[in-house]
């Protein structure tokens, strides 16, 4: 799935939706059909001043509508409900593997060559192999579902698909405002 830079308009959305100015983005991954950006994808390692600091969480939603369905879907206990329900099926377990894995590559494939090696020789290998969506070590436990449904959205997994059965979570509607976001999107 291409990434497309965020322009000044859709940066400034992007930090009213997080409440917070992003981390360097690789880009936004998905809009939602009312023109904003759904899910951002940021670079997995950061720079402050001479620190290079690993950032193993890639996906954020940032679309407020599932922000809030998803979080509301938190208060009412779904990250427990949601790891009971991997460990009941083998099968789902071992696809969630998969998934974790596939972010694994899909996160070193992001880093530049030249940030690939800086992160071998200050031995920060670990943080970039070994973490998987949202950044968890133990592929059978499930920690923020805001990052599992951000990667859902982009590659489909059983525990977004789980998700998407126990609320409504609809993307927002259409609009004529579309802050840099193509119309193909959604
Ligand atoms: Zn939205």
């Amino acid at each position: 799935m291409p990434l497309t830079a965020p322009d000044a308009e859709q940066l400034a959305q992007i930090t009213r939706q997080l409440g917070r100015r992003p981390l360097r983005l690789a880009g936004t991954a998905l809009c939602c059909p009312a023109g904003h950006p759904a899910v951002v994808v940021t670079y997995p390692l950061q720079r402050r001043s001479e620190h290079l600091l690993p950032f193993p969480t890639i996906h954020w939603l940032v679309c407020p509508n599932l922000v809030r369905a998803i979080s509301q879907l938190e208060r009412l206990g779904a990250i427990a409900r949601a790891q009971a329900w991997l460990a009941a099926d083998p099968q789902r377990l071992e696809a969630m593997r998969c998934a974790h894995r596939r972010a694994i590559e899909l996160r070193w494939a992001l880093l530049e060559a030249a940030d690939r090696e800086r992160i071998a020789r200050r031995g920060l290998s670990a943080a970039f192999q070994d973490r998987g969506i949202g950044g968890i070590r133990n592929f059978s436990s499930v920690k923020c579902l805001h990052a599992h449904y951000a990667f859902h959205l982009l590659h489909p997994t059983p525990l977004g698909s789980w998700l998407t059965q126990q609320a409504e979570l609809h993307p927002c509607p259409p609009a004529t405002e579309r802050l840099g976001c193509p119309d193909s999107a959604g």
